[in-house]
């Protein structure tokens, strides 16, 4: 089917975007790389009278180390994402999920902020983001401000972006070398059914100073295995899948999440442990690529 009829703007600045979503409201939409919306529009489950390219906003699409942060514009696609110095360099972890995304086609069109505005729950990067430590960069007339990823993420195709604002960059604390991180996930098709992020510091003794472990794709919303991590303070790496997975397994197991067309309910929580299990192995053997598993 073909989408139904709508105006295409390119505007050529960021003020004139919020000159054009204050003018048209509700009846406009920004895009970037148009791989969801433009799926969304010709299945007709969706219509703008009016979008708005953001393409030609080079700006938006660069990646720097800024303040400590690593700083990806929101319209760096994943494969841009994927093949940078700096990300791979700094955030290896990162990097290879970028890389693990969709199929070449995708991920050269697709953009970070696209995937995340777009809230679509079967994605990669939310779970791994709040692993980091990652903040959004929202920017509106009005002026800016940063939301931390795990509060950005809503639920199902829900975020905490106001009507007026674009996400301008995503925001990754730059780690400290001794990081150990990883993700990984499974999905039949070419989204994740599940995955799994795992962020693990050392202190000079090789015991846990600090530990992150995020649950992704199982429900709308990144999943925080809280008691995981406390259950993984202080304890040596060597001792950190014992000390945790059980504790990992009764966390799963209560995440609120619904049968799908990626798998039962109960399906995607056994997927979440196992992914868990795999990301954790990985981080502490220090793999330098994660391989997608499929079907
Ligand atoms: C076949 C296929 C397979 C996929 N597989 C995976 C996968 O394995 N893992 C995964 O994580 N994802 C997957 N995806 C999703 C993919 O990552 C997204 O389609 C892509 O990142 C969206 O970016 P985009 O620039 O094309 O977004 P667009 O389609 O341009 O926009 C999507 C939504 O975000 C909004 N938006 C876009 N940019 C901004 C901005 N800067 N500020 C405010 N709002 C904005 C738009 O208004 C729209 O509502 C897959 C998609 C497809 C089609």
């Amino acid at each position: 089917m073909l989408p139904r009829r709508f105006n295409l703007h390119r505007p050529r600045s960021l003020s004139e975007v919020f000159g054009l979503l204050d003018q048209y409201g509700d009846d406009a939409s920004v895009y970037a790389g148009g791989t969801e919306l433009l799926i969304a529009l010709k299945a007709r489950v969706l219509h703008y009278p009016h979008l708005i390219d953001l393409k030609a906003l080079s700006e938006l699409a660069a990646i720097e180390e800024y303040d400590g942060d690593v700083v990806i514009g929101a319209l760096a696609s994943h494969h841009r994402i994927a093949t940078h110095p700096l990300v791979r360099g700094v955030v290896p972890a990162y990097a290879d999920l970028s890389d693990g995304i969709a199929n070449i086609r995708v991920r050269c069109a697709g953009t970070l902020g696209g995937n995340l505005c777009f809230a679509e729950p079967h994605a990669d990067p939310p779970a791994m983001l709040a692993a980091l430590g990652a903040r959004v960069r929202l920017h509106s007339k009005e002026g800016q401000r940063d939301c931390a990823v795990a509060d950005f993420i809503l639920g199902d195709f829900e975020t905490a972006r106001q009507p007026g604002e674009v996400m301008t960059a995503i925001l990754i604390p730059k780690p400290a070398p001794e990081l150990k991180a990883a993700y990984r996930c499974y999905g039949a098709g070419e989204r994740p059914a599940a995955g799994a992020a795992v962020a693990i510091l050392p202190d000079a003794a090789g015991n846990v100073a600090a530990a992150q472990f995020w649950i992704g794709a199982v429900s709308g919303q990144p999943a925080a295995l809280t008691a995981t991590m406390a259950a993984a303070g202080g304890k040596p790496l060597g001792e950190l899948a014992e000390a945790c997975l059980a504790v990992a397994a009764d966390e799963i197991a209560a995440i609120a999440a619904s049968d799908d067309s990626h798998g039962s309910a109960d399906y995607k929580r056994h997927l979440a442990l196992t992914m868990l299990e795999r990301a954790l192995a990985a981080a502490l053997g220090g793999e330098a690529r994660a391989e997608r598993m499929r079907a």
